[in-house]
């Protein structure tokens, strides 16, 4: 049964006992003093999980996608130019999205997986002005992380406002707001918080909130981050239905996420895409992103000769794993594997025994163990 699968997609990842458990709570008022400290607490969290020390966390009911869209529209005003710095799939959104507004966008795109250079973005930005750079942290396609931080450092010398869309990233991977100088960490509840999907979810620094006030309308209404930014600074006011449970699962992983500790928990995404790798390579796999970007929250593995991709993740989905296919270019030739989130040494080397037997079901020969002793070896539990 589908529910008894270990859910090794790019996100929604698997979710933690404690957030199923708060998600089954009784649903409470939305103005209710429970909901208000919730919601205060998980606002709190985020801002400290992506390291912002002035600026406004909004959580809201949607996903990604919308907040890639509230992103924009609340800090670009037509007549403005923006800059995507594209390393696959989700940079081509963020231009589509851009598009869909009639706001004037240049897309600077990379080889699938690897991520546009900070030199690159530094020679564009000398041709030409922006009011926003956009950029994904890490591409669920290509499984390729960008240089978000050299970004950062290449942007202090403009005027540009800085946007990272998180999505499969934050809370996996570190971002410095304040630090760095990111004015905008978009991302969504169901990768690596570990929650289903189902919120939209945005810090703004306080150079994106004067853009956002400088500006006497935008074209949206939900998506106004104005019309949320009190209900956000005080829970009991009410603009649109918040979702209550979800919400306060989302609380529970922030909690979770901070009693491990961010740097700790930075390591262990580092440390699990490192023995996941180890592992694939022990099986004489390798990876379709080059070496440089490779990201800690997914990876995209290529087949190597003999094994088809249909047979492979039908079989791994029989032993129990969920892994995605590839999509665009490289399908048919790929998977991809998520490992991010709170995912536990258990479920890992249950993947990764899972793999061993679909490949020996498949007559593909390799050492038997050879994957979960890889990974034991990186983990340091051999
Ligand atoms: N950006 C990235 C990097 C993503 O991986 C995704 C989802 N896979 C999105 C944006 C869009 O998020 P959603 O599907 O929640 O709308």
């Amino acid at each position: 049964m589908d529910q008894e699968k270990l859910l090794l997609i790019p996100g929604p990842s698997p979710v933690h006992p404690r957030i199923i458990h708060s998600l089954s709570l009784p649903t409470v008022s939305h103005v209710s003093p429970i909901f208000v400290t919730e919601l205060k607490e998980a606002l709190a969290n985020l801002k400290k999980i992506v390291f912002c020390e002035h600026g406004e966390p909004f959580i809201i009911a949607g996903a990604g996608t919308l907040a890639m869209e509230m992103a924009l529209l609340n800090t670009t005003e037509k007549g403005e130019s923006v800059l995507v710095l594209s390393q696959g799939f989700f940079g081509q959104r963020m231009a589509a999205i851009t598009q869909s507004f009639g706001i004037d966008c240049d897309v600077l795109q990379s080889p699938w997986g690897k991520a546009v250079s900070p030199e690159d973005l530094a020679d564009q930005l000398s041709v030409k002005d922006y009011a926003v750079v956009s950029s994904t942290h890490v591409d669920t396609a290509t499984g390729a992380a960008a240089p978000v931080k050299s970004y950062a450092e290449v942007l202090k010398s403009s005027d540009s406002l800085f946007i990272v869309d998180g999505v499969c990233a934050t809370g996996g991977m570190e971002e410095r707001m304040t630090d760095w100088g990111i004015d905008v960490v978009l991302t969504a509840a169901q990768k690596c918080f570990g929650v289903p999907p189902g919120l939209a979810v945005l810090v703004l620094s306080d150079k994106a909130m004067t853009r956002r006030n400088r500006m006497p309308s935008i074209p949206a209404y939900y998506a106004d981050l104005l019309r949320w930014l009190p209900i956000m600074k005080d829970p009991s006011k009410y603009f649109s239905t918040p979702c209550v449970n979800e919400i306060r699962s989302f609380n529970e992983s922030t909690k979770i996420i901070m009693e491990e500790g961010l740097d700790v928990r930075f390591e262990r995404h580092k440390r699990t895409a490192m023995a996941i790798r180890a592992a694939f390579k022990s099986l004489g796999f390798s990876f379709f992103t080059e070496d440089s970007f490779l990201a800690d929250t997914l990876s995209v593995v290529l087949y190597p000769d003999g094994i088809e991709d249909k047979a492979f993740r039908g079989r791994l989905f029989e032993n129990g794993v969920v892994v995605a296919g590839g999509l665009g270019e490289v399908a048919g030739k790929v998977f991809r594997m998520g490992h991010m989130g709170n995912l536990s040494l258990a479920q890992i080397y249950f993947a990764l025994q899972a793999v061993e037997n679909t490949l020996s079901s498949l007559n593909y020969s390799f050492e038997p163990q050879a994957a979960v002793n890889a990974a034991k070896a990186v983990l340091g539990e051999d």
